[in-house]
C-alpha cells in the first residue's frame, strides 16, 4: 500500500495545535507518546490519510483501551512500509532460501532412487539364482512391493513439494517484479523517477549510437512554481505536480520515458522522434497544461493556472550522454530567460 505522509507541510500554529492535542489524547487514553504512537495519532488529527482516521475512529468507537500492539499495528500498515531495495534483497533472500530447498528435495529423491535401484538389482540376483525356493521368493516380492511403494509414495511426497516450490517462486517473482516496478517509479506523480530516466537514458542512447536513429529529449520545469506554493501551500503545489505527471503520461508514447527529474522538474525522451516533431510536441504539452484551469472541487476556490517552460534538444550519436542532456536543460534555461511558458530547442 502507498505510505502515509510522515512528513506534512503544515503552518506552526496547525502544526502545535496537532502536536498538543494528540499527546493530550494519547495521554488520555494511556498511550505511550513514543514516535510511533506519535505519529499515528498526528496523522489521524491532521486527516492527512482518510484510511488511517477511519480505521482509528473505528477502534476508538469500540470505546475500549487502545492496545499498544494495535497501535503497533496502525504504524506498521501506514508508516512501516519497506523499501524497494529492502523488499528486494529480503525477496532475493526467500527465492534462494527456496530454491536451496527444491535442491534438497531433488537431492534427495535421487538418492531414494539409488536405493531402490539398489534392492531391484538384489532382486534380480537372487532371481538369477539356480533354485529358488518358494519362502525365499514370497520374501523377495514383499520386499520389491514394500520398496516399490515407499518409492512411490516419496514421488508423490515430492511432486507435491514441487509443486509448493514452483508456485512459491511464481508469487516471489512477482513480488521482484513488484518491488521493481515501485523503485523505478515516483510516488507522487505515479510517472518513471530519476532512476528510471537515468536507465532509460543509457539504453536509449546506446540504441540511437548502435541503430543511428533518432532521440530527442525535452527537459520541463514549472513557472513561478514557488510562487505557486507560497499562494496556496504545499499540498495545492502537490496537486498541481500530479496534473503535470498525468499531462506527461497521456502525451507520451508507448516507446517513450516520461519522468519526474527532479522536485518540479520533468523530463521525456522520445526514441525514434526528430528535434521538429519534438518541439511540436513539447508545444501542445505546454499548451495543454497551460489552457488547463485549476480549481479546488471541494471548496471552488480557484488557482488560476500555471505553465511550464521546455527545453528540447537531440542526440548526437557521438556524444555522451551527459552532453544530451545539459543541451536540453540550456535550452530549457534559455526558455526561463526569454519570459517563460515557452519552449526552446538547442542553439536556437
Ligand atoms: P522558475 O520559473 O524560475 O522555475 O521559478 P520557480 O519558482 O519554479 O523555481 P525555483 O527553482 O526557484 O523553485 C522551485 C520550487 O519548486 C521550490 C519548491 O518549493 C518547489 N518544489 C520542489 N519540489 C516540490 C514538491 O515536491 N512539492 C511542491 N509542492 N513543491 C515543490
Ligand atoms: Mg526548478
Ligand atoms: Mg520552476
Amino acid at each position: 500500500m502507498a505510505q502515509a505522509p510522515i512528513f506534512m507541510i503544515e503552518d506552526v500554529d496547525t502544526a502545535t495545535q496537532h502536536a498538543a492535542t494528540a499527546i493530550a489524547e494519547m495521554a488520555m487514553r494511556d498511550i505511550s507518546p513514543t514516535p510511533g504512537n506519535f505519529c499515528v495519532w498526528y496523522n489521524y488529527l491532521a486527516g492527512a490519510t482518510p484510511e488511517l482516521k477511519k480505521e482509528l475512529e473505528a477502534l476508538l468507537g469500540q470505546g475500549g483501551v487502545i492496545s499498544s500492539s494495535q497501535m503497533q499495528a496502525l504504524f506498521d500498515k501506514y508508516f512501516g512500509e519497506k523499501t524497494g531495495e529492502e523488499a528486494i534483497q529480503e525477496t532475493g533472500d526467500e527465492l534462494q532460501i527456496t530454491l536451496l530447498d527444491v535442491i534438497k528435495q531433488v537431492t534427495q529423491a535421487g538418492l531414494d532412487a539409488r536405493e531402490f535401484g539398489k534392492t531391484l538389482n538384489q532382486a534380480s540376483g537372487s532371481l538369477g539364482a539356480d533354485r529358488i525356493d518358494p519362502a525365499a521368493m514370497r520374501g523377495l516380492v514383499g520386499e520389491l512391493i514394500a520398496a516399490t511403494k515407499l518409492i512411490g509414495q516419496r514421488n508423490q511426497a515430492l511432486e507435491a513439494q514441487l509443486q509448493a516450490s514452483s508456485s512459491k517462486i511464481s508469487g516471489l517473482q512477482s513480488r521482484l517484479e513488484e518491488a521493481r516496478r515501485d523503485a523505478l517509479t515516483d510516488g507522487l506523480t505515479g510517472i518513471g523517477n530519476r532512476k528510471s530516466f537515468d536507465l532509460a537514458l543509457q539504453l536509449r542512447t546506446q540504441q540511437a549510437r548502435i541503430q543511428n536513429g533518432d532521440l530527442a529529449l525535452m527537459l520541463m520545469d514549472i513557472d513561478h512554481f514557488k510562487n505557486f506554493n507560497d499562494q496556496f501551500g504545499h499540498r495545492v503545489g502537490d496537486q498541481v505536480l500530479k496534473i503535470v505527471g498525468s499531462k506527461l503520461k497521456q502525451a507520451m508514447k508507448s516507446i517513450d520515458t516520461a519522468a519526474r527529474y527532479g522536485g518540479e522538474e520533468f523530463a521525456m525522451l522520445m526514441p525514434q522522434t526528430r528535434l521538429k516533431q519534438a518541439l511540436e510536441r513539447a508545444d501542445s504539452l505546454r499548451v495543454n497544461l497551460g489552457s488547463h484551469y485549476l480549481k479546488n472541487r471541494a471548496t471552488g476556490q480557484s488557482y488560476g493556472t500555471v505553465t511550464i517552460s521546455i527545453g528540447v534538444a537531440r542526440y548526437r550519436s557521438d556524444e555522451p550522454p551527459e552532453n544530451f542532456v545539459n543541451r536540453a536543460d540550456q535550452a530549457l534555461y534559455r526558455a526561463k530567460k526569454e519570459g517563460r511558458n515557452r519552449v526552446m530547442a538547442e542553439g536556437d
